[in-house]
């Protein structure tokens, strides 16, 4: 079977994860999640108490920053600096730090490398917001996986709820927030590739998601 490198974009909230981890298993690939990444640079700008607008401190920080992902029982693990921060990246504050770092060049240029590196040998599924357009626009096939605000928000509110709850009210105003952030940001604006595959998941099940993503992989392999 060819080797496929794959990407899923869209905004937060749209299911990007879950299928983006079953349509990997389905194919036997990895699966890596970008937001991560920003995720961990965000944990790193407020653990090493800079200001995210620091520019020359952020790329001081970078030159000393060691951020992979390790083979897990379930899936790749983020370490940052010989830490496992795959759990503590996901509260309500990374969030907000991750979508306000992302949006500067010196932050995207240090994970742009890091990202192709990981793509190298193919067999992969990316997750991300610019994965087909910026960092592969080369991808053997792409999705952009949207869905209305209100599902999006209530899907975050369910995920948030055995963690750290918040009213639906504030995670739907906290991802208006970031959707707007993301999609008009001047680098790498979370937008659809040209040649993406668009899948609109608020009325579809995730089995309809990825049963819809295997088709389009068998008509190219
Ligand atoms: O996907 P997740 O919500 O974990 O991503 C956290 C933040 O990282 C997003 O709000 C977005 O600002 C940023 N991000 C990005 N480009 C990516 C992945 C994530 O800008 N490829």
């Amino acid at each position: 079977m060819k080797r496929l490198l794959i990407t899923i974009d869209g905004p937060s909230g749209a299911g990007k994860t879950t299928v983006s981890r079953m349509l990997a298993d389905r194919l036997g690939y990895r699966y890596i999640d970008t937001g991560a990444l920003y995720r961990g640079v965000a944990l790193a700008t407020l653990s090493s108490g800079l200001n995210p607008d620091d520019d020359e401190g952020l790329f001081r920080l970078f030159n000393t920053l060691k951020l992979k992902f390790v083979p897990g029982e379930k899936g790749l693990r983020l370490f940052l600096n010989g830490s496992d921060i795959t759990d503590r990246i996901r509260t309500p504050e990374i969030s907000m730090v991750a979508s306000a770092v992302s949006a500067k060049q010196v932050v995207r240029d240090y994970l742009l490398n890091l990202q192709r590196d990981l793509g190298r040998d193919k067999n992969v599924v990316f997750e991300g917001r610019d994965m087909g357009t910026v960092v592969f626009p080369d991808a053997d096939l792409k999705f952009f996986l949207d869905a209305s605000l209100q599902t999006r928000a209530k899907r975050r509110f369910k995920e948030l709820s055995s963690t750290t709850p918040q009213s639906l009210e504030v995670v739907e105003t906290d991802m208006r927030r970031r959707d707007t952030n993301d999609s008009t940001r001047d680098l790498a604006p979370l937008k659809p590739a040209k040649d993406a595959v668009r899948i609109d998941s608020t009325d579809l099940t995730i089995e309809d998601v990825v049963d819809r993503m295997v088709s389009a992989v068998n008509a190219l392999t």
